[in-house]
Parts: structure tokens; C-alpha cells; sequence
């Protein structure tokens, strides 16, 4: 008797599944099951389709180690390009794995490219305690397109998916598999779309999947408990040379309560324009909590420069290696749970999941921890 491991696939939509029209692609219900029951890479001919609850569940031939994966596809209604795609959806797939934490293994989740880094990052945070692996991937070129970057994708997470315990949310593509809220999408065309700059791959798919169980994060022993409560009263600003005091105070109007500010470098703004820093600190001392993160894709936010320290006077918090992805998903879930701004400020140095570096000091030697 072969080794089966049950994996719900989660369909929320993307280029993955779509179809060609006369106005581009567009998700088409029914369609991904369709091709999958056709791939003998996802279902092992041999076997009938079964249905659970109506939705289909595949069968994959057995892999290298003789294990077979068991694909059950949950379908949303509506399936949405990702830009499409908020707080409510993030809120929906949590509840998901929630629901069927008990009756499956992992949980592979279907996306679109845009905004996946955002939701793998808002998922990590709100999925509290999670002991299986939750993977999000997609598609640059639908799965029933020649050329396609599908086949690869999904096959790489089901199999990360179906042999490996991580017990965190990640990001699979391009033979990566990155850790959710550390991925950001970097390339619009190219088949390796995401990258993580800050944190290196937690698992590389060669001839050998090769998984960095040094860098996995353990499981905390907790039972799972899902936050689907977000607060949408946060924003990102990136800083441009010029930017005015009236835009800056603009924007940091009520009802924002967190903010990302986009910095240049490592963590800097101007510490010429007094007229900024006092629409910062007017905006801090009210309570709304600002977190510098770097405009920069790798890197992280110091103290090195004077015009770093005066964002930090006006009561900004280093956000150190954070993407703003990350910072903003953050962001929204602290405030959702209602804790005081000096809480939220204090959390959001701290690292829940892995999303940031924290106490980054000069190291001299192997002996220092
Ligand atoms: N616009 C698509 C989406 O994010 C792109 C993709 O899936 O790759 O849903």
C-alpha cells in the first residue's frame, strides 16, 4: 500500500488557471480541474477522479520515495486576478486552513502573482501557531499554455507540500521555495518572479529538493488559532525628493493608524525639511504608528546617518529588514487586535515570523551569538 499525503489545494484564482479571451486572460470557473484531471503529472490515470464534498480530488503518481500526493481542489467564487484581491480574501483562505487543518497535511494555495507576497505575508501573521505548511504559488503563463511555468510550480509545492513538514508560510516559484512574508515580487516578465532579499530559500528544487532546516522555523506547540480580523487603516509612502509637507500631512490624516514610510538607503529622510519631520511627529504623537522600511530590495534600516536618527526623533520606528509587504501586513494585524500604539510600536521590532532580523549589532567572532 503506497504512502498517500492529503493536500488541500485552495483555488483563489490568478494567471494559473485562466484562460485566453478577446480581453486577455480571465479566470474561468471549472477550467483548472479540468486540465488537471488531464495532466498525468497531477492525476494517475489508473485511478477514478473522486469527489469530496463535489470537489474533485486528484491522485499524483507515486514520486521518487514512493509517496503519492492527494489533491483536493477548493475552487473560490469568484476567482480573481490578485490585484482584485483584500483583506476579506486574506481573511477567507485563513479561515480555510482553519476549517480543514484537522483533515489535511498542508495546504497548497493558488494565486495570483501581483499581490501573493502580500497575502503570504498577511497569512503568516495571521495563521497563529501553524503546524503544517501552508504554500502559496501561481503562474506567469497559464497552466494550459505550451510554454507554461505552471506545471513546474505547482508540481514543486505539491511535492514540497506532500514529503516535507514546514511549518510556516511560504512562497514556492521558479524551483524556490521562500519564506511568505520575506518573498516580493521582482520581475513582471520573467519566470522567476519572486525573490527574497533579506533571507535566503528555505528549500531549492534541483535533480535533489535540498530544504535549510536551520533556517525552518519549529512549531510552538500551540494549537492553531486564526485572527481573520485585519484593520484597513494602513498605508504605504514611498519618499520622493520634493515630497511637500502639505501631501505628507495629507495623507497621514485620520482615520490612518499605521504607516509604512518607504525610506531612502538605509532608512534615511530629510533631516533639512523641519516641516516634514513636524507632520511625522504631529502624526506619531496622536498615535499612529510609522515604520521606516528601505526602498531598497535588500538591505536593512540603521542608525548610520544623521538623517536616519532625525526620523527616529519624530517618533518613527526602524522597521530593520522588513519588506514593506511584510511591514504593512504586519502592520494591519497588530492594529486589529486592538493593543496600544506603544505595544504595536514594541511588536513591530520584534520577530513573530520570521519576517525580520532583530538586534543586528556588529558580530567580531564565531564565538559571539
Ligand atoms: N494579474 C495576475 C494576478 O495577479 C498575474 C498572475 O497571476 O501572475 O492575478
Amino acid at each position: 500500500m503506497l504512502d498517500c499525503a492529503r493536500v488541500l489545494v485552495l483555488y483563489a484564482g490568478g494567471t494559473i488557471g485562466m484562460k485566453a479571451s478577446g480581453r486577455g486572460y480571465v479566470p474561468s470557473p471549472g477550467y483548472l480541474a479540468e486540465q488537471l484531471a488531464r495532466l498525468p503529472q497531477f492525476h494517475d490515470a489508473s485511478l477514478p477522479v473522486q469527489q469530496d464534498d463535489g470537489r474533485p480530488v486528484f491522485v499524483t503518481p507515486p514520486s521518487r520515495e514512493g509517496r503519492r500526493v492527494s489533491l483536493t481542489v477548493k475552487e473560490y467564487e469568484p476567482l480573481l486576478d490578485s490585484s482584485n484581491m483584500g483583506m476579506e480574501d486574506w481573511a477567507r483562505i485563513a479561515e480555510d486552513v482553519g476549517r480543514h487543518d484537522a483533515e489535511f497535511d498542508a495546504f497548497v494555495v493558488l494565486h495570483g502573482t501581483d499581490t501573493m507576497a502580500y497575502s503570504a505575508s498577511a497569512l503568516s501573521f495571521m495563521l497563529e501557531n501553524l503546524s503544517k505548511t501552508v504554500i502559496l504559488t501561481g503562474s506567469q503563463i497559464p497552466l494550459t499554455t505550451a510554454r507554461t511555468d505552471a506545471l513546474d510550480n505547482l508540481l514543486g509545492a505539491l511535492t514540497i507540500a506532500g514529503h516535507f513538514e514546514i511549518p510556516e508560510v511560504c512562497l514556492y516559484f521558479c524551483h524556490k521555495l521562500l519564506r511568505g512574508n520575506r518573498a516580493q515580487k521582482q520581475d513582471a516578465s520573467g519566470f522567476d518572479a519572486f525573490w527574497s532579499g533579506n533571507f535566503p530559500p528555505l528549500v531549492e528544487v534541483g535533480i535533489d529538493i535540498k530544504a535549510k532546516w536551520d533556517l525552518i522555523l519549529q512549531p510552538t506547540g500551540e494549537p492553531l488559532h486564526v485572527q481573520t480580523k485585519m484593520n484597513p487603516n494602513v498605508a504605504a509612502l514611498r519618499l520622493f525628493p520634493g515630497i511637500t509637507a502639505e501631501t505628507l500631512a495629507n495623507f497621514l490624516r485620520p482615520p490612518l493608524e499605521g504607516v509604512v514610510l518607504e525610506t531612502y538607503g538605509s532608512g534615511n529622510a530629510p533631516d533639512r525639511r523641519r516641516d516634514l519631520l513636524d507632520a511625522l511627529r504631529a502624526a506619531t504623537d496622536r498615535g499612529v504608528v510609522i515604520v521606516n522600511c528601505t526602498q531598497c530590495h535588500k538591505g536593512t534600516v540603521s542608525a548610520t546617518y544623521a538623517a536616519g536618527i532625525a526620523l527616529a526623533e519624530a517618533g518613527v520606528i526602524g522597521g530593520a529588514d522588513l519588506t514593506p509587504e511584510a511591514a504593512l501586513t504586519k502592520l494591519s494585524y497588530l492594529l486589529a487586535k486592538g493593543l496600544s500604539p506603544t505595544d504595536i510600536r514594541s511588536q513591530m521590532q520584534l520577530n513573530l515570523r520570521g519576517e525580520l532580523t532583530a538586534g543586528q549589532g556588529a558580530r567580531y567572532s564565531f564565538r559571539e551569538r
